[in-house]
């Protein structure tokens, strides 16, 4: 349910990423995430600066299919401006994870942009799983490119989706 435009529920989070492709440590995050909030959105991103493997619609899909056994998440492609995404769909709080230090300095610009634009909407910020402080969609492409094995990284789903888009030798198609 998209709640009016101008509204802020702090209930609601949306959680804005590439997943280009969403990792173990996303989907530990998204059902902590669930557990906290009445509504999880997760936003996925159109390919703005970066060259994704994967299209929007397939993220997105890739997305659901990880988490969609949660009845408060959805997952929703968007383009454009996050801050408009978000009153779009009514959220009050944009939720991101923070893996190590390095994540923090381009978090926190984020962040303090974002309450620029709008000082209502807060961010919040939740500890990856500590398993999965490593993990970032960027290795698991760069290990599977290059033969090895990311089933403790990523769900099967997406091991398919890897295998068709590079085929299981990494030639490509
Ligand atoms: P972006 O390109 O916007 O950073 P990502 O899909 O890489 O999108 O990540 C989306 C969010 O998920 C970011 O806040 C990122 O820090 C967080 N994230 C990515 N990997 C992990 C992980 N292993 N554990 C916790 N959070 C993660």
């Amino acid at each position: 349910m998209t709640a009016a435009l101008g509204t802020r529920d702090p209930r609601v989070a949306l959680y804005p990423g590439t997943f280009d492709p969403v990792t173990k440590g996303h989907e530990d995050l998204i059902r902590r995430a669930s557990r906290l909030f009445d509504q999880v959105v997760v936003a996925v991103a159109a390919d703005a600066s970066k060259d994704t493997w994967f299209p929007l619609s397939q993220r997105t899909e890739l997305v659901e299919a990880v988490v969609g056994d949660l009845p408060n998440v959805r997952a929703v492609a968007f383009e454009g401006l996050l801050i408009d995404f978000v009153l779009q769909e009514g959220a009050g709080v944009i939720l991101r994870g923070l893996r190590a230090i390095s994540d923090f300095e381009y978090e926190f610009q984020m962040a303090s942009m974002n309450r620029k634009l709008d000082a209502e909407v807060e961010t919040l910020f939740l500890m990856t799983g500590e398993s999965y402080t490593y993990l970032s969609s960027g290795l698991v492409r760069e290990i599977f490119r290059m033969g090895g094995d990311v089933s403790a990284f990523v769900r099967p789903e997406v091991i398919h989706a890897l295998n068709q888009r590079l085929g299981p030798d990494g030639s490509g198609s």
